[in-house]
C-alpha cells in the first residue's frame, strides 16, 4: 500500500540533456498510472529514477512514508518490468518466478509454492517446468510479471510492457494486466507510448513533453478537455481539428463562418479552435445554423467510418462520417460542432480557455 510523491526532480545528463524538469507529481495508492508522451519526452528516465536506477540531480521521491530518493533500487520495494522481460534463459519458468524470492533469502518449500500460486494466476500452471526459450511472446510477458508479483511490492514499474507482442496478443494482454492489476490494487506506473493503451488501461494518465507534465487526468478528461493545443494534437487516433479564429462580436470568426461562443475573451483576441473529427456534423445541405462551408477533399476509411478532409478556405478540416453516409469527392458539405464539443485556446500561450 504506498503513494508515490515526486517533488521538484530534474535529472540532467552529461552533455546538458535536462530530461525531467523540475516535475511535480503524485500517484495516488492503488492507482494504475499511465506516463505518455513522444519520443524522448523522458518517460523512461521519470520511471527509472522512481525505481532509483537513476539519481536525480534534484528533487525527492517518496513511495508510502518513505524518502527513497537516496535508496538503491532493492531496497525501494518497487518491482519493474522491463520491456524484453530480462528473463534468465537458463532458469525454468518457475525459478524466474521465484528468483527474487531467492535473493531475499526465503527457504525453498515458500519459493516454489509461491511460484506455483503465481503462476496460477497468471495462467503459467502448465509451463512451470519450461525454460523461457520454449515459450511465445505472451507467455514470457505473464512470466516477467509473475516475477514482479511474486515479491508482493509496494508498486509495480512496467517499462512499454506490451510493445513487444503482436497486435491481437497485445489486445489480450492489456485486458490481463488490466484485470490483474484491479486484482492485486498494488500502485503501478507504466510507461507507454501508445495512447490506446494508455486511455484503455490507465486510471489517470500524465502526459509529457521535454521533461515536463502538460496534463494529469482520467483518460476522459484528457481526451475530452485536453488542458493545451500541445495534449490536444498528441492525443486522439484522429488528431483534432485545430483552427486559428478570433472573438468577433461575441462569437468566433473561424475558418469564414462566425460560430455563437461566450468566453471570458475581449473582440480581437486570436484564438486556437479545438474541435474532434468525431465531433462535427458533416451536412450536404445548408443546415441553416452557423457553420463552416467548404468542399470534400478526401477520404479515408476507417473501418465502420469514414475521416473525410474538408477544404474550408485555405484550412484542411477533418470529419468523421459513418460509411453509408460517406460524400463524394469534390461534394460542398456545411460542417457544424456538435453543441459543447468545441474547445478554445488563447492563441499566444496554447492553454485551454473554455
Ligand atoms: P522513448 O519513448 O523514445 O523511449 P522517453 O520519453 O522514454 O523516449 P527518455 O529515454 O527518458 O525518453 O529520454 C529523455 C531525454 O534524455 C532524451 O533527450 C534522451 O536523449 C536523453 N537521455 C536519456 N538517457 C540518457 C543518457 N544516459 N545520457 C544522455 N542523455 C540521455
Amino acid at each position: 500500500m504506498a503513494d508515490i510523491v515526486l517533488s521538484g526532480l530534474v535529472k540532467e545528463f552529461p552533455g546538458g540533456v535536462r530530461a525531467l524538469d523540475k516535475l511535480d507529481l503524485t500517484i495516488a495508492d492503488g492507482e494504475f498510472f499511465a506516463l505518455l508522451g513522444p519520443s524522448g519526452c523522458g518517460k523512461t528516465t521519470l520511471l527509472r529514477t522512481i525505481a532509483g536506477l537513476e539519481p536525480p540531480t534534484d528533487g525527492t521521491v517518496h513511495i508510502g512514508a518513505r524518502d527513497v530518493t537516496r535508496l538503491a533500487p532493492g531496497a525501494r520495494d518497487v518491482a519493474m518490468v522491463f520491456q524484453d522481460y530480462a528473463l534468465f534463459p537458463h532458469m525454468t519458468v518457475s525459478e524466474n518466478i521465484s528468483y527474487p524470492l531467492k535473493v531475499r533469502r526465503r527457504p525453498r518449500s515458500e519459493r516454489s509454492s509461491r511460484a506455483a500460486e503465481v503462476g496460477a494466476q497468471l495462467s503459467l500452471s502448465t509451463l512451470l517446468e519450461r525454460r523461457p526459450a520454449a515459450l511465445s511472446g505472451g507467455q514470457q510477458q505473464r512470466v516477467a510479471l509473475a516475477r514482479a508479483v511474486a515479491v508482493r511490492p509496494a508498486a509495480f514499474l512496467f517499462d512499454e510492457p506490451l510493445s513487444n507482442l503482436d497486435a491481437r496478443l497485445r489486445l489480450e494482454a492489456r485486458t490481463f494486466l488490466k484485470r490483474l492489476q484491479r486484482e492485486l490494487a498494488v500502485t503501478t506506473v507504466f510507461v507507454t507510448h501508445d495512447q490506446a493503451e494508455a486511455l484503455a488501461l490507465a486510471d489517470r494518465i500524465a502526459v509529457m513533453d521535454a521533461g515536463r507534465i502538460r496534463q494529469v487526468g482520467t483518460p476522459r478528461e484528457v481526451f475530452g478537455r485536453p488542458a493545451n493545443t500541445f495534449v490536444a494534437n498528441f492525443i486522439g487516433s484522429t488528431p483534432m481539428n485545430l483552427i486559428d479564429g478570433s472573438v468577433h462580436d461575441g462569437g468566433l470568426s473561424v475558418a469564414g463562418a462566425l460560430l455563437p461562443w461566450k468566453g471570458p475573451l475581449e473582440d480581437g483576441e486570436k484564438v486556437v479552435v479545438g474541435v474532434r473529427p468525431e465531433y462535427l456534423t458533416l451536412s450536404t445541405t445548408d443546415p441553416g445554423g452557423p457553420a463552416l462551408r467548404g468542399t470534400v477533399s478526401v477520404a479515408e476509411n476507417l473501418g465502420t467510418s469514414a475521416l473525410m478532409s474538408v477544404a474550408v478556405g485555405d484550412e484542411l478540416i477533418g470529419a468523421v462520417v459513418p460509411e453509408e453516409a460517406e460524400p463524394a469527392a469534390d461534394t460542398p458539405v456545411w460542417l457544424t460542432p456538435q453543441p459543447g464539443r468545441m474547445l478554445v485556446y488563447r492563441a499566444s500561450d496554447g492553454e485551454l480557455v473554455t
